[in-house]
């Protein structure tokens, strides 16, 4: 079928809105019109190659919702006519799949960067020439996206499909950092470091779950001034004072948890050495590969613990139809985090996110 999708040709280049041939779904698939779409920071990373992801042309696009348009034969999980988030993909089949932790997917890279489907076709073409997609088994910067009927998951029709799509990515992993990878008690703390997606979606399901005290850190006022709007009952500016011992001292000696959503080695060590005794720090800023830091083993040993958290460790079917519930209820405003744009200024969108004007741009489609 003829769709309309945004091409990057080069490395770096501006997204280029192009006609293109979509594939018919196999058995498994599911054909999505896509109505709004996330942009993310993994979205700029893949067009500028930072990802082990095939050279251009591609598209890409992970943060889809829409309506469903065709299925194959075998899926059984949504028909036509159904709204859906698109969220990740993941092979079913490997250790991590098979016990439950699908983010975690061994085979995720054929998955969900493979430029094509795991067994290496491709879904999209212009003419002759093979434009690669599959970008998260969904490619959705686009008015249609092919996805899998694993990684699609049926949202309420309820509730505006133009602010869901960003469920599926940084939405899920803020919050679910949060609510399942801590599983933060009510009256417990909390300091979160980068209040972007990611954070301020950890600082809305931060209040969800009672915590008490919740620290904002961040070099943005406006951001900071967000956060506190959401419900967070502090903010420090780390570019005007040492977040540090702002935080050891508005704690008494540090919080339980304490989330890095920055990717930043510097700021990863001062969210670990926040921490007391028995304190998590959860890592979700994404760095480029082999990024080292340096740590007191000291602190770790005595019962501190770090861990990396992929996707707030959800199971998207499960988690994003809860969070939904959460917002129709005005408990979990995320859509006050999205700058609407037109799909065609797509590219004035990834310019107003890369400057810091607007915390989640989100295209109509
Ligand atoms: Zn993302
Ligand atoms: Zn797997």
């Amino acid at each position: 079928m003829e769709i309309k999708a945004a091409v990057i040709y080069e490395q770096s280049a501006p997204f280029s809105i192009e006609e293109l041939e979509m594939c018919d779904p196999n058995d498994d698939e599911v054909v999505v019109r896509i109505v709004a779409v996330g942009i993310c920071h993994t979205d700029l990373a893949a067009r500028d190659m930072h990802l082990p992801i095939p050279p251009p042309p591609s598209v890409f696009g992970h943060e889809g919702a829409g309506v469903v348009e065709k299925v194959g034969s075998r899926v059984r999980k949504v028909e036509p006519g159904d709204h859906v988030a698109l969220a990740w993909d993941y092979c079913g089949a490997c250790p991590s799949c098979k016990s439950g932790r699908e983010l975690y997917c061994l085979n995720f890279f054929l998955h969900n960067f493979n430029g094509a489907r795991p067994d290496g076709t491709t879904t999209l073409r212009k003419d002759d020439q093979v434009i690669h997609g599959s970008f998260f088994c969904q490619s959705s910067f686009a008015t249609f996206a092919l996805a899998n009927e694993r990684n699609v998951v049926k949202v309420r029709d309820d509730v505006p499909l133009e602010i869901l799509g960003p469920m599926g990515c940084g939405v899920m992993t803020g919050a679910g950092a949060v609510m399942n990878s801590l599983r933060a008690q009510p009256g417990s703390s909390i300091a979160i470091f980068g209040v972007g997606t990611v954070g301020m979606s950890a600082v809305l399901a931060a209040v969800v779950c009672g915590c008490t005290t919740i620290i904002a850190v961040d070099v943005t006022p406006d951001r900071l001034e967000k956060a506190k709007q959401f419900g967070a009952t502090h903010t420090i500016n780390a570019s005007e004072v040492d977040p540090v011992e702002a935080i050891l001292d508005i704690t008494g000696g540090g919080p339980e948890f304490s989330l890095e959503c920055v990717g930043n080695p510097a700021v990863f060590r001062q969210a670990v050495d926040i921490l007391p005794r028995l304190g998590v720090c959860g890592l979700l800023g994404v760095v480029p590969p082999g990024t080292e830091v340096s740590l007191n083993m000291d602190l770790i040993m005595n019962g501190r613990t770090v861990r990396g958290i992929l996707g707030g460790d959800a199971i998207a079917d499960l988690f994003i139809p809860k969070l939904i519930e959460l917002y129709s209820q005005g408990r979990f405003p995320f859509d006050r985090l999205i700058t609407f744009y037109p799909f065609e200024e797509i590219n004035k969108a990834v310019e107003d996110m890369e400057k810091g004007r607007v915390i989640k741009p989100v295209l109509r489609v």
